[in-house]
């Protein structure tokens, strides 16, 4: 059984995420959609909304399973819930560069753990979590870039 987990911020979950775990979920038998909270990182959605939407968005996926972690090594992430893969999204240069460092660094810690890259389509490659909140701060429109679930989220929090 090929197990995967595909770890990040998810501040808040995209369209970019979400087709990348469609097509990644038919490569792998089960996929943990871990959203992490790094120390040095300032969030809009704080962990447990992160992984509401999280659960919310990806319902129809029966094999992918949100579940949330608080800092800690992605390797020892993968070794609790006994996967061999860490899934990532490739969008650009600057994603490559970085990708391939953390990549590195992990294999130093594990080297049996594999790191997949899955491109992402052309369509959603300019996505980025960052820039959703910011179109959000000025009431631009989001409808092909989150669910409706996060659209309305995001409308409320910058409400509060
Ligand atoms: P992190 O803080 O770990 O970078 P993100 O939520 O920003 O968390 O991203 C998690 C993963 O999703 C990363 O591998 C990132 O490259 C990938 N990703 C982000 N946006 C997209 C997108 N539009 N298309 C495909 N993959 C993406």
């Amino acid at each position: 059984m090929s197990t995967a987990i595909f770890p990040g911020s998810f501040d808040p979950i995209t369209n970019g995420h979400l087709k990348t775990l469609e097509r990644a979920s038919k490569l792998f038998d089960k996929i943990y959609f871990v959203v992490l909270t790094n120390t040095h990182k300032k969030y809009l959605f704080d962990q447990s909304e992160r992984v509401t939407l999280a659960k919310v968005c990806l319902r129809y996926l029966d094999n992918v399973e949100v579940v949330s972690r608080t800092a800690s090594l992605t390797v020892d992430v993968a070794h609790e819930l006994k996967a061999d893969f860490i899934l990532r999204g490739l969008r650009n240069e600057q994603d490559f560069s970085y990708e391939r460092a953390i990549a590195a660094l992990n294999k130093t810690q594990d080297p049996t753990l594999e790191t997949v890259f899955m491109l992402a389509d052309p369509t959603e490659s300019y996505i980025s979590s960052s820039m959703i909140k910011e179109i959000a701060i000025f009431g631009g429109n989001l409808k092909e870039l989150v669910p409706q679930e996060v659209a309305h989220a995001l409308e409320q929090k910058l409400l509060d």
